[in-house]
């Protein structure tokens, strides 16, 4: 069931998704070699709670009876979504996806950036520009009137061109007081099919692209998911609210760019 948010909530919403916004940015400014995972998750979880949050994805359940042990996901290299934060630190050409879930006042946000580490390949920052791209696709076509597989299209074109792969068995999601609800919003799909968009719509939508094969294994850690060609991944995320027929980017890369130095 889809649960359309009024004015008031998309508000709510848009509080929750811009502390998940200044968490990333914080992680931006210390994202640097030598610097493990783990640091990065205290770093996160004490800055959300700090601002009176909650980091959503600590104590997450899975299918396996497995619950998420950190408040960040951490994706290096091949691995594509749901990496555990660890001891292992960070090395010149790595890239790493840092995915940051928080609930604030009863709503959640949902934002992902996948950050290098040093010099990285030229292959590699087309990777990771081209998912970002998409991700910027699949919004402008979350157009009230329009479809999720409009969305999905967007993002799958995108990347199919330029030769990427697009990861199918991992979707974006609907989110409100839930940090999933409906509905799945895939990163693939036909334009003019699938659920209906409408003003009120609050979904993440979230391409995880990969340089090589699409093709996903998950680890013996039960959360962990990789490429299975070991070639690397990316993963950008945003929550969005359609607003007066078009999506309204509630989360925000702004300060995470400047930290950068790039201009998008
Ligand atoms: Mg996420
Ligand atoms: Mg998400």
């Amino acid at each position: 069931m889809i649960f359309l948010k009024t004015e008031d909530e998309i508000e709510l919403m848009r509080a929750a998704n811009l502390l998940v916004a200044s968490t990333l940015a914080e992680i931006a400014k210390n994202i640097r070699e030598g610097v493990t995972t783990k640091q990065l998750d205290r770093l996160a979880e004490e800055y959300i709670r700090d601002h009176g949050a909650v980091p959503t994805f600590k104590g997450f359940p899975n299918p396996f009876g497995a619950p998420f042990p950190a408040s960040i996901c951490t994706s290096v290299n091949d691995e594509v979504v749901h990496g555990i934060p660890n001891d292992r630190p960070l090395k010149s050409g790595d890239i790493i996806s840092v995915d940051c879930g928080a609930q604030l006042g009863g709503y959640n946000g949902d934002s992902c950036y996948t950050f290098c580490v040093g010099e990285v390949s030229g292959k590699v920052k087309l990777l990771l520009r081209t998912t970002k791209e998409a991700l910027y696709r699949g919004i402008d076509a979350a157009l009230a009137g329009r479809r999720i597989g409009d969305v999905g299209n967007a993002v799958q074109r995108h990347c199919e061109a330029k030769g990427l792969g697009v990861v199918k068995e991992f979707v974006g999601h609907g989110i409100g007081k839930e940090m999933h609800e409906d509905p799945p919003v895939p990163n693939y799909g036909k334009k003019g099919e699938g659920p209906l968009i409408e003003n009120g719509l609050c979904i993440a939508i979230e391409p995880m692209i990969t340089l090589g094969s699409p093709k996903i294994g998950m680890m013996p850690d039960k959360w962990t998911v990789k490429t299975l060609d070991g070639k690397y991944a990316a993963h950008f995320e945003h929550t969005v609210a359609v607003h007066h027929g078009k999506a309204d980017i509630l989360s925000s890369f702004e300060e995470i760019e400047k930290i950068e130095g790039i201009l998008y």
